[in-house]
């Protein structure tokens, strides 16, 4: 089957110019213009097997249904395309409260559901497409040992992101698997604060209610954590994070009693990390006079690529190549929002050297296909008058 929609998919997703571009050392020179593309972006390998998956599943199913939960990757040209070949999406809504039974078949996305959600589509005897990155698996591994020996599962991640919900659901496997997701290094300071000297037991459940598992008291539930991460976190972030919880644990219990009351593992997927460390060798290596990064705007992974260029150099995150209105205009993202904030829009003018040599770096979040890539080549060569 999966040599039965290889031609499909690489109609499309493929790139022959991104092809090119690679094969010419990641640069693409053109009269005035030259791109630099990272030497990772792009489609990963967990997005590419979900896609894949998808894609066989219809050919797979002739005649029946195929549902996705909800957006199988956050890049709506690849969402958009699957709607296209036939697949409808729970989360439409003239889809929602859809009945659903054993006829049906339900895609889940590359970062996975919630233990509750898996539960009530099999029970409704769906056949079932489960395309969960083996990433996403190893942390859902992970909590799960921790609520199995009593450690709290303390998650750097976006609360309301699919894949941080469905790690946090692993933990209620457990009669007493408890739970806290933290989104950055300020909730994260409060956490261990609230470790090291205790504190207002109230004033800690108004501010991370939404963000604990039912029943948790940090009085009790803080004595023992064990960290865990989103996959597509900032990298350093996610290490920096785990040290605060790591001093703060050796604080208040000691070193010789630090491995009974705290665990850690490296949760951030291969994928990820090679993304973020290819766009910080381009920026160390290449005098680029901006960035573009490519990407949802509801990607967690792209908006992280966006904040790792911004600190170095002008970047502007765009959904797809129709963002580059004109040589003049850009309409983007603002770079620092986090990806489940809701999608917003600015246009800035003048984003283009008007005259001489415009040098360029390129990249692209996992959720990202070639030909989107490729197609901002392309508008580029059209902006600098070389196309
Ligand atoms: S970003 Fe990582 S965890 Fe997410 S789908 Fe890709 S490979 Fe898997």
């Amino acid at each position: 089957m999966k040599e039965a929609v290889a031609g499909e998919l690489a109609a499309a997703y493929h790139s022959k110019l991104v092809d090119d571009v690679r094969t010419a050392g990641f640069r693409h020179d053109k009269g005035r213009l030259t791109v630099h593309l990272a030497r990772e972006f792009g489609f990963c390998y967990g997005v590419d097997r979900a896609v894949d998956y998808a894609y066989q599943a219809v050919a797979r199913f002739p005649g029946r249904n195929v549902f996705l939960t909800g957006e199988i990757i956050h890049n709506p040209h690849v969402n958009d395309r699957l709607r296209a070949n036939g697949i409808k999406f729970l989360s439409d809504p003239d889809e929602r409260g859809r009945h659903l039974g054993p006829d049906d078949v339900v895609i889940l996305p590359a970062f996975g559901v919630t233990v509750e959600e898996m539960k009530r589509l099999s029970d409704l005897g769906c056949t079932l497409v489960d395309t969960t990155c083996g990433s996403v698996l190893t942390v859902w591994k992970n909590v799960v040992r921790y609520a199995q020996d009593g450690f709290t599962a303390v998650i750097h991640g976006k609360l309301k992101h699919e894949e941080t919900r469905a790690t946090a659901s692993q933990a209620s496997k457990f009669p007493n698997g408890r739970y806290l997701v933290v989104l950055d290094r300020e909730e994260a300071a409060i956490v261990c604060e609230y470790i090291r000297k205790r504190g207002d037991r109230n004033a800690f459940l108004a501010r991370f209610g939404q963000a604990v598992s039912a029943g948790f008291d940090p009085d009790v539930d803080l004595a023992r954590i064990g960290c865990a991460n989103q996959t597509t976190m900032l990298m350093s972030e996610s290490l920096e994070i785990e040290q605060m919880f790591r001093d703060a644990m050796r604080e208040r219990y000691g070193e010789a009693a630090l491995a009974q009351h705290f665990r850690a593992f490296d949760t951030i997927c291969s994928a990820t990390q090679e993304r973020q460390d290819a766009v910080i060798a381009l920026l160390e290596r290449e005098p680029v006079q901006l960035m573009i990064v490519v990407g949802g705007y509801n990607s967690s992974n792209t908006c992280n690529l966006a904040r790792i260029c911004a600190s170095r150099v002008r970047t502007f995150h765009i959904a797809d190549p129709e963002c580059l209105l004109s040589a003049d205009r850009i309409r983007h993202r603002p770079v620092g929002l986090p990806s489940t904030a809701p999608p917003s829009e600015v246009v800035t003018e003048n984003w283009l050297p008007a005259e001489g040599r415009v040098i360029i770096g390129l990249t692209a979040g996992a959720s990202t296909p070639n030909n989107i890539v490729g197609q901002v080549i392309e508008t580029l060569e059209r902006f600098t008058g070389t196309a």
